[in-house]
């Protein structure tokens, strides 16, 4: 446990957004005794704006050239929240293999199949709004404190009716452009 503290404290996470969600993810961090900064990071949690997926995209490259983990939000869209995959790179999916594998499963565009068009349009769902935030903020604890194995590539996806929530762990693609160079690292780069 000492350990744990002694990594905790020397850690810190960045959290990206100016949404309510992200506001929330921030305070629940700080109370469990994450440092949150903006610079020199360990990790950092991304909650999707208005932009959405390119905007992800766009953070997924940059923090994977950085080595840290990453975690990508998407606040409620009327069906449902989701966090993850929890990316660590050279270990675990990254969200652009996500986009991939998701996709390989439908034939939209991915904006649609997260249901990303609709968010900010829709009013907050507190509870869910809450209780992925909670997810979140647990994640990054667990990652910093004591790189919980079991966190690279975990996504939790919360969904409002039929009431459940859901957790899986997305894999690799074997070929994904942006994780590719990490892979070939083949080395962890999580806590420092
Ligand atoms: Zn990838």
């Amino acid at each position: 446990m000492t350990r744990a503290r002694d990594r905790l404290r020397g850690s810190t996470c960045y959290v990206a957004g100016i949404s309510e969600d992200a506001a929330l993810i921030r305070s629940l961090l700080v109370e469990i005794g994450v440092h949150v900064a903006e610079d020199d990071v360990d990790a950092a949690a991304v909650v999707a704006g208005p932009a959405g997926i390119d905007d992800l995209a766009e953070w997924n490259q940059r923090i994977l050239a950085r080595g840290q983990a990453f975690l990508p939000v998407f606040g409620f869209n009327g069906s449902y929240a989701q966090c993850g995959p929890f990316v660590v790179p050279g270990e675990s999916a990254c969200f652009e293999c996500f986009l991939t594998r998701a996709q390989a499963n439908v034939g939209y565009e991915r904006s649609v199949y997260l249901g990303l068009r609709e968010l900010g349009a829709m009013p907050g769902y507190s509870p869910l709004q809450h209780s992925i935030a909670a997810t979140a903020a647990q994640m990054i604890h667990k990652w910093l404190s004591v790189e919980d194995p079991e966190l690279p590539g975990l996504l939790v996806r919360e969904q409002f009716h039929p009431w459940n929530r859901r957790e899986h762990w997305v894999l690799r693609v074997p070929r994904c452009a942006a994780c590719l160079p990490a892979a070939s690292r083949g080395t962890s780069v999580g806590v420092r």
